[in-house]
């Protein structure tokens, strides 16, 4: 398990998570439930170089946003099986058998899912939604064995996220948001900001950064003295 990055799909216990809710849902959704994977894996560090520089051309951005989000969001808005994931995934929210991972935590990645193609989510998915957020543990940074949900900048998104909202329009959890507010440049109606040090960090602007800047100083480090990605 790793953590690479602060914000929503940025460790691959994330990523773990999109493959494992098809599975275990046990909802018979053949074989494409690696495209669910295919709209967040950019993050993903642990991959080749090759396919890194291949996620950063044109041709493929078009390829996402054109043919592999819309087929998804079909996929969820038909039958309404995307309600169907959500009903599964919300009745397996209190099981406690497995202590290596937060069953509340799996339905706010199914959530953000549906918000990254567009799909359906109905008013009461919409409310549950917030409501477990405060429920799930979420940390600034790594804590030994309570590491199994949101750091602080992918809470701030995925409130955001729930606040701007609408079905049919693709929420990109990739783009720069906001590590205090959580707002993208649809929210903002222009792009945050990187913070001038570490160049990693983003804000929408000097009230949101000096809010947060005493959680982000241990991690603020100049490109030219990091050491790690993982911090
Ligand atoms: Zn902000
Ligand atoms: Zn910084």
């Amino acid at each position: 398990m790793g953590r690479w990055g602060w914000r929503l799909f940025e460790c691959d216990q994330d990523l773990d998570a999109v493959f494992n809710l098809t599975h275990e849902l046990g909802i018979d959704i053949d074989s494409w439930e690696y495209s669910l994977s295919s709209m967040v894996h950019q993050t993903d560090m642990l991959v080749p170089p090759e396919a890194i520089a291949m996620y950063n051309t044109p041709a493929y951005a078009y390829q996402l946003a054109n043919h592999i989000i819309p087929y998804i969001r079909e996929k969820l808005d038909t039958d309404n099986l995307g309600e169907q994931l959500f009903a599964a995934c919300r009745a397996k929210e209190n099981d406690t058998d497995d202590i290596s991972r937060e069953p509340k935590y799996q339905t706010i990645i199914l959530g953000a899912l549906m918000m990254r193609c567009g799909a359906r989510i109905n008013a009461a998915g919409m409310e549950h939604l917030r409501d477990i957020v405060p429920q799930v543990v979420c940390s600034p940074r790594w804590t030994p064995f309570t590491d199994l949900s949101f750091r602080t900048p992918g809470k701030a998104q995925f409130l955001a996220a729930l606040d701007h909202y609408e079905p049919g329009v693709p929420r990109s959890f990739q783009e720069p948001s906001c590590f205090t507010c959580g707002k993208i440049e649809a929210d903002l109606g222009r792009k945050p900001l990187k913070c001038k040090r570490c160049k990693v960090a983003t804000y929408c602007g000097k009230d949101c950064q000096t809010e947060q800047w005493n959680e982000h100083r241990p991690s603020c480090v100049p490109p030219h003295r990091r050491r790690v990605t993982n911090v």
